[in-house]
């Protein structure tokens, strides 16, 4: 070993480093998180600089993996990389200062922030990397060899303003990261970090996709609970047993990151399987690659069961993952689908965005936006896609997410009119089948310029409605909308292909076309109104409180009398469904 040198962290770095010894984050988990990250991208890099530089043809890069060890004794925990490698000045540039823009801002205003929260939250946007080992342990070792290169180095530190560099010989090319691990202590978010379970489980959840295996000794089978985990651990390395005892800790599957065309539906469905816990195959797959300004890929899955609980208020969780470059950022992601999709599952990888990116950072970004545009046409897509190739598939898909998708047309305006086309309902057309307003409106009879539609609580109500009798008489279709939330939408979504959605029950309803022009028609008119208005005026005051008007009307052919709603009154309907809500 080499004599060792003392230097000091740059100010900021120093700084930075004492914002995170003196937890700032309540989620501790995440420094393996960031320790696997760096190592991936070490692999990568060696990966790389192999394919590109000749020079470098006998480095093997075979067996690229990353290896966590656990020493009980010396209570350290060890991430090693057989990647890249850092030389001296390398760790000096890389670890010793931040490059970040803008720090010295950041650092400012987390000093000056009235509350951890709010603190947390800033450094979350800034993303600490590798020194949030310093939340876990008290002193950090990296062993470092660039490939290329004959020296390795030794970097040490206690984040406490200085670290120790020292020349080694003898070292592997790669990078390990010792951390000399802080007492656990639960009410600090420190768990124990020697416990192969605990480091299985964060594995499993921050880190199953990195695409490099991440191994580890297989536990004893004598000591507790560790033959239980042995059988069940993932191991997808068919070199584990001979390795003797290791384990691959991760399944490496990132499916979004392959060719379409190399990915079986098989391979999609057991992942579909895996992110959302359905033992059902998913109706529909969307995988797409977005390339340009900023890339990302995207693995979406329409499931072929709604969850019992999908309206239910509490539980209005989306179901995307994102990920950054294979890490595992965040579930339930919210920015990248509206509401009303919150049954899709699936996966977003962003290239561009930092691992610690938070979720209000994410609701603000404009390209998250525009990737949440995107995912939402292609879903839509999707669906339509599926109506027209496989319609009685489709058919029950709408039976599961119908009433979802009809909430987006209360809330994305953006995509009205493909939602309108997904929309399937009743009508009076045909008994069995339900129809689109696309099959209504091509059935329309010459010369009507308005889709007719009747709300009720079932259809047989509907259908023995009087408002239905002319409409009947004349032959004219008409939609039957028994779903409460029918009622809302079709108030909101006034036209669908530049045809009027009207309520027969709703308003004046004019079957015979425009005829105000018609004298004789209006005579007659005045004629019946004198002849009846005695009655008229008669049934108004017997019945003031219960009705508005009592008019003559057209549109009965055998029923005596009937209530017509206000254009824009409430429906009984509506009211019941207000009423069931406590409004
Ligand atoms: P980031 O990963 O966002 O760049 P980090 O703080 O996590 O920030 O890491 C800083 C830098 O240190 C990395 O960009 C990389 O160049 C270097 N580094 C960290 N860990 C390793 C490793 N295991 N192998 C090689 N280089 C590493
Ligand atoms: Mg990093």
């Amino acid at each position: 070993m080499g004599s060792v040198e003392t230097l000091e962290f740059q100010a900021e770095t120093r700084q930075l480093l004492r914002l995170v010894i003196h937890s700032i984050y309540s989620n501790k988990d995440i420094f393996l998180r960031e320790l696997i990250s760096n190592a991936s991208d070490a692999l990568d890099k060696l990966r790389l600089e192999s394919l590109i530089d000749s020079g470098l043809a006998g480095i093997d890069t075979a067996d690229l993996c990353i290896l966590l060890e656990v020493d009980d004794e010396a209570r350290t925990l060890t991430v090693r990389d057989n990647g890249i490698g850092m030389t001296r000045d390398d760790l000096v540039e890389l670890i010793g200062t931040i490059a970040k823009s803008g720090t010295a801002g950041l650092l400012e205003k987390i000093k000056e922030s009235k509350d951890a929260a709010t603190a947390e939250s800033l450094i979350g946007q800034f993303g600490v990397g590798f020194y949030s080992a310093f939340m876990v342990a008290d002193r950090v070792t990296v062993r470092t060899r660039r490939v290329g290169t004959e020296d390795g180095t030794q970097w040490e530190s206690d984040g406490e303003g200085t670290y120790e560099l020292q020349a080694v010989d003898g070292l592997p090319v790669g990078t390990s990261v010792t951390l000399h691990l802080k007492p656990a202590d639960s009410e600090d978010g420190l768990a124990d970090y020697l416990s192969p379970a605990k480091i299985r489980q964060i594995v499993k959840q921050y880190s199953d996709f990195i695409r490099w295996p991440i191994r580890m000794a297989s536990e004893r089978t004598d000591s507790a609970g560790a033959g239980s985990e042995g059988t069940d651990a993932q191991s997808a390395d068919p070199q584990d047993a001979a390795a003797g005892g290791v384990d691959t800790l991760n399944s490496m599957k990132a499916l979004w990151a392959r060719p379409r065309s190399e990915v079986t539906q098989e391979e999609y469905d057991e992942f579909y399987q895996q992110i959302s816990h359905d033992w059902l195959a998913p109706a529909a797959t969307v995988h797409m690659r977005a390339e340009g300004t900023f890339e990302y890929e995207a693995l979406l899955f329409i499931p072929s069961q709604a969850p019992f609980d999908l309206f239910s208020r509490e539980s209005r969780r989306s179901g995307v993952q994102l990920y950054v470059k294979r890490v595992f950022i965040m579930d339930d992601c919210e920015a990248l689908m509206p509401d009303y999709l919150r049954f899709v599952k699936g996966v977003v990888d962003a290239h561009d965005l930092s691992l610690n990116v938070s979720r209000e950072l994410l609701q603000h970004d404009r390209q998250i936006h525009g990737v949440r545009r995107r995912l939402v046409k292609k879903v839509l897509g999707a669906l339509k896609d599926m109506q027209s190739k496989d319609a009685e598939r489709y058919a029950k898909v709408w039976d599961q997410f119908g009433r979802a998708l009809k909430e987006g047309l209360l809330e994305d305006t953006d995509n009205t009119e493909a939602l309108l086309e997904l929309v399937s309902v009743a009508s009076t057309h045909d008994p069995e089948k339900t129809t689109t307003l696309r099959q209504y409106v091509e059935r329309m009879k010459d010369g009507q310029d308005t889709v007719y539609y009747l709300t009720g609580e079932t259809r047989a109500m509907v259908e023995n409605s009087p408002h239905m009798e002319a409409f009947t008489a004349k032959g004219y279709e008409v939609l039957i909308l028994t779903d409460p939330v029918d009622e809302v939408w079709v108030d909101r979504v006034p036209a669908f292909d530049g045809r009027p959605l009207q309520s027969i029950a709703k308003g004046q309803v004019d079957l015979d076309g425009s005829d105000a022009a018609d004298e004789e028609a209006d005579a007659e008119k005045a004629r019946r109104e004198e002849e009846f208005a005695a009655l008229l005026s008669w049934l108004t005051t017997t019945l003031s409180g219960q009705v508005k008007e009592v008019r003559l009307s057209s549109r009965l052919t055998t029923s005596a009398a009937c209530i017509v709603g206000d254009a824009h009154d409430v429906t009984p309907t509506l009211e019941k469904m207000y009423r069931a809500m406590g409004q």
